[in-house]
């Protein structure tokens, strides 16, 4: 089974004020020359590349950046949007809350609406619209978290311009992460560009996870950076804490996500890198990140 376990579903009314700049400006971060692509982010669209990639499963994640951006609907409004989809489509999607822990009392009864009322089965946090992970203020709603079981997926590493890099390196999930042992927690990007600091966190704690959702860029343009960032990841984890992603529809022009998939089932170790002591990942390892992991993390 092949399952994405970081993916984004957005329309026109989602895409407005600031979350459309946020787009924009990553377009152009990104060298694109026309942001469009990027608004289309329908069910329409994600039902047909997942079905031509061969995904079975993706987890949607709602995101709560209302507190730093401007945009039509709310934060509840996208929690819904997100849990309608996974009804209708109970089979393909898993749904994860966006609620920004700077809510408060508020944050908590969200997160209690959307596991028990709505059924998503997970939480994003968003980091980047300023927040440290691990401020004391938010232990009672992760306290609540732990005990609805759910797995949290962090942003972690790099965003777009207009967003806060430094609450977003992963050295701020470890402390959460000790604290919390019963929670799991996937440290999205793999960090990336603090890719030393996820992977030690990951490999220290039992219950953090990293997904590779970004990369996409790197395995087209430069494989062997992305080949040894994976190595070194398996290497200090093991492979067991390796879970595929895409952010789609964010770097579809880059990869697809049939090529996307198609690159991991593909990796193969360079002879420069094998020179190096590289090994190269089994099948085994490959169905591993490609679902077998998340499906453990997600309790499928
Ligand atoms: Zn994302």
């Amino acid at each position: 089974m092949i399952i994405d376990a970081h993916c984004h579903i957005w329309d026109k009314s989602i895409i407005s004020g600031g979350f459309k700049k946020l787009i924009d400006d990553g377009a152009k971060q990104m060298g694109l020359s026309d942001p469009s692509t990027l608004y289309d982010g329908s069910i329409e669209r994600l039902i047909r590349e997942m079905e031509e990639a061969g995904i079975d499963k993706t987890v949607l994640l709602a995101l709560d950046g209302h507190i730093a951006f401007t945009a039509n609907l709310t934060y509840k409004d996208y929690n819904d949007y997100v849990a309608n989809i996974v009804n209708e489509y109970p089979d393909k999607f898993i749904g994860f809350a966006g609620i920004d822990p700077r809510r408060g009392k508020e944050a908590i009864q969200e997160l209690k609406r959307c596991i028990e009322e709505l059924g998503l089965k997970g939480l994003k946090l968003w980091p980047l619209t300023g927040f440290y992970p691990d401020d004391l203020n938010f232990y009672s709603f992760y306290k609540r978290v732990q005990e609805l079981e759910i797995p949290v997926l962090m942003h972690t590493g790099s965003g777009p311009p207009g967003t806060y890099i430094k609450y977003c390196q992963p050295i701020y999930v470890d402390k959460v992460a000790i604290d919390f042992p019963d929670m799991k927690i996937i440290m999205a990007h793999m960090g990336d560009p603090f890719t030393n600091q996820a992977i030690s966190i990951a490999s220290k704690n039992f219950n953090v996870y990293l997904d590779i959702s970004a990369w996409e860029p790197v395995l087209k343009r430069v494989p062997a950076a992305f080949i040894q960032t994976l190595f070194q990841a398996k290497s200090a984890c093991g492979i067991d804490k390796i879970l595929f992603g895409s952010d789609w529809p964010l770097f579809v022009s880059f990869l697809s996500l049939k090529d996307w998939v198609k690159g991991i089932r593909k990796l193969k170790i360079p002879p420069p890198l094998k020179l190096m002591g590289l090994t190269d990942f089994t099948e085994e390892d490959k169905d591993k990140i490609l679902g077998i992991n998340a499906a453990k993390v997600l309790g499928l």
